[in-house]
């Protein structure tokens, strides 16, 4: 038995002999000639390859279309590109014809020249996607079947797959499959999700030690291939996948209930996400909207800053897949521990308590104009609102609000269209911000406890130093109060509340903070369906007693034991 560790590519898990694929389908020496008089007919076998394989593309294009998203279908409009380009066609058409060579042999003369003719970057990035549409024409010219159709009940183990190959993997057959290629965001892994075939990634020098006929069990939850396992290690792996089928049929029972107490209040759930693509998810856990869009994430991956109409259609696309339900777009969160590679800052002695949030946003007023224009843009098209992260008095708000008046105009100015109400919010996730929050309510439209912050900042401790993570107490007492100042001057200013801290994911605290009066939540799509069943079978009237005998207790262990024990 051999364990190899990789990259989760996309979940599930699967037991199977190895197939390995041989990656170079134009690894053949020699020079296949033809005589003159053979020429046309090459060219005419050559032409329906051609043909055969836009077919295939395209039927492969609908059958994605069928099973998920249209986007991922878009990603072979590039292979039909191609497909189609009658120039490069006929340069392959010219080396047939003045080399008398097979079709074969002109597709490897070909792409040798390619490999020369361009620069190794901009060739590189769709050079998986070129030899992937050549290696059908080269099948189909051969009359053979694809080859993954020769492949039956096995894992698939390959340097690489293209997108186009991972779409043509039958399930019937292929259980999953192991690249030592591959990222969680790369094109093969979002295919692989969309169609639920388990997948490890990225699990590079690693791939010689799997040969040919090994079984393979592989945990694409973690990332994890196991190579001859012992029995032990299947049943340990089957007792997993069957807590797994439960936890999915309960997602699916759940999934279109709503969060109300056993006695009628309703309290809504949303999700958290830092990327548009994470609102699949979001969707698929029964998420009413969207209450944290951390949109730093944008401009993280990069190193350049993302433009206005990038932005906007980052926004928009969120908006096509959720419809009308609410959204709410954070603006750049960055400091602490996140930094933009586009902004090389004043190194900070302690950076969680310097340019972050709006701090940041408020001293860089290009890149936040920017942004808030991006939102704006988007507003027009759903139910947008946006969020400030990291307040800490009313004059802040009052600059930011500044900010918005002023990009407002601009807009008009160039006849773009934008809601004119959007509802502004901040986040309170400093003590300052609790303290004061009965004047910042005045401001806004909604307040959004950030309690992953509020709790660092109340009780002094770094959130990401693992030594002081026993002094990460969601219910110490101070904390609660603050919570508590924050939704009473809510109420009183007739404001909404919510919550989108990971406190929120914890089904008793939940309760908690449902009993302190916030009826929306916000957090990682996967922790929704705990939370709704936790909501499902307790009553308000109970929690809310439970909740007022805790906030007189002096410690987070004594209230987090005495909310585990009393609800049900
Ligand atoms: C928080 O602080 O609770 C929050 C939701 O924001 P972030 O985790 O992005 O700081
Ligand atoms: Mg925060």
């Amino acid at each position: 038995m051999k364990k190899i560790k990789g990259i989760s590519g996309s979940p599930g898990i699967a037991i199977g002999k190895a197939r390995k694929l041989n990656d170079d389908f134009l690894s053949f020496k020699e020079v296949k000639k033809i005589k003159d008089k053979d020429v046309d007919e090459e060219i005419k076998r050559f032409r329906e390859s051609i043909n055969k394989t836009e077919n295939e593309i395209l039927e492969i294009i609908n059958n994605i279309k069928k099973i998920t998203d249209k986007e991922y279908a878009e990603i072979f409009s590039f292979h039909i590109s191609i497909i189609r380009d009658k120039n490069l066609m006929e340069r392959i058409e010219k080396i047939i014809k003045s080399e008398k060579v097979t079709a074969e042999t002109a597709i490897k003369k070909f792409i040798d020249k390619l490999n020369k003719e361009f620069p190794e970057n901009s060739f590189k990035t769709r050079k998986k996607e070129i030899l992937d549409i050549f290696e059908r024409i080269v099948s189909n010219l051969s009359r053979k079947n694809n080859r993954f159709k020769n492949i039956k009940d096995g894992i698939l183990v390959s340097n690489d797959l293209s997108p186009t190959q991972t779409v043509s993997i039958d399930t019937k057959y292929i259980k999953g499959f192991v690249t030592s290629m591959g990222t969680e965001t790369s094109h093969t892994v979002i295919i692989a999700k969309a169609l639920e075939i388990p997948a490890v990634v990225g699990i590079k020098e690693s791939i010689e030690q799997i040969k040919e006929d090994d079984t393979l069990l592989i945990d694409g939850y973690e990332g994890i291939v196991i190579v001859n396992p012992t029995e032990n290690e299947i049943e340990k792996i089957k007792l997993k996948e069957k807590e797994i089928e439960k936890l999915k049929k309960k997602i699916y029972t759940l999934k279109s209930k709503k969060a109300t107490t056993s006695d009628g209040k309703e309290i809504k759930l949303y999700a958290n996400i830092q990327l548009p693509e994470e609102v699949e998810a979001a969707l698929k856990y029964g998420a009413e909207g969207i209450g944290l869009f951390r949109t730093e994430y944008l401009y993280l991956k990069r190193k350049d800053l993302p433009t206005e109409e990038e932005q906007f259609l980052s926004y928009k696309k969120i908006i096509e897949k959720f419809g009308k339900k609410e959204i709410i777009i954070r603006t750049i969160d960055v400091g602490g521990d996140k930094f933009i590679s586009a902004f090389e800052g004043p190194k900070e002695l302690n950076s969680f308590l310097g340019l972050r949030g709006i701090r940041f946003c408020l001293e860089k007023k290009d890149i936040f104009l920017t942004q808030i224009r991006a939102i704006l843009r988007a507003s027009y098209y759903g139910d947008l609102k946006i969020m400030f992260p990291m307040i800490t008095t009313k004059e802040e708000v009052i600059k930011t609000k500044k900010i918005i008046e002023e990009a407002k105009k601009e807009l008009k100015k160039e006849n773009l269209k934008f809601n004119e109400n959007i509802k502004i919010g901040i986040m309170i996730e400093t003590p300052s911000a609790a303290l004061v929050s009965d004047d910042l309510a005045k401001e806004v439209d909604f307040f959004s406890i950030g309690s992953n912050d509020l709790i660092q900042y109340t009780l002094a401790i770094d959130r990401v130093n693992e030594k002081l993570s026993y002094l990460y107490q969601p219910c110490h007492p101070s904390v609660l109060n603050l919570i508590r100042i924050t939704v009473e001057n809510a109420i009183k200013n007739n404001i909404k509340i919510s919550l989108c801290g990971e406190m929120a994911s914890i089904p008793e605290i939940a309760c908690l903070l449902i009993g302190l009066g916030i009826d929306e939540l916000s957090m990682a799509p996967v922790a929704i369906p705990s939370v709704k069943e936790k909501i499902l079978k307790n009553s308000y009237v109970e929690i809310k007693k439970i909740v007022e005998k805790v906030m007189n207790f002096d410690s987070h262990e004594k209230i987090i034991n005495f909310i585990k024990n009393n609800l049900k």
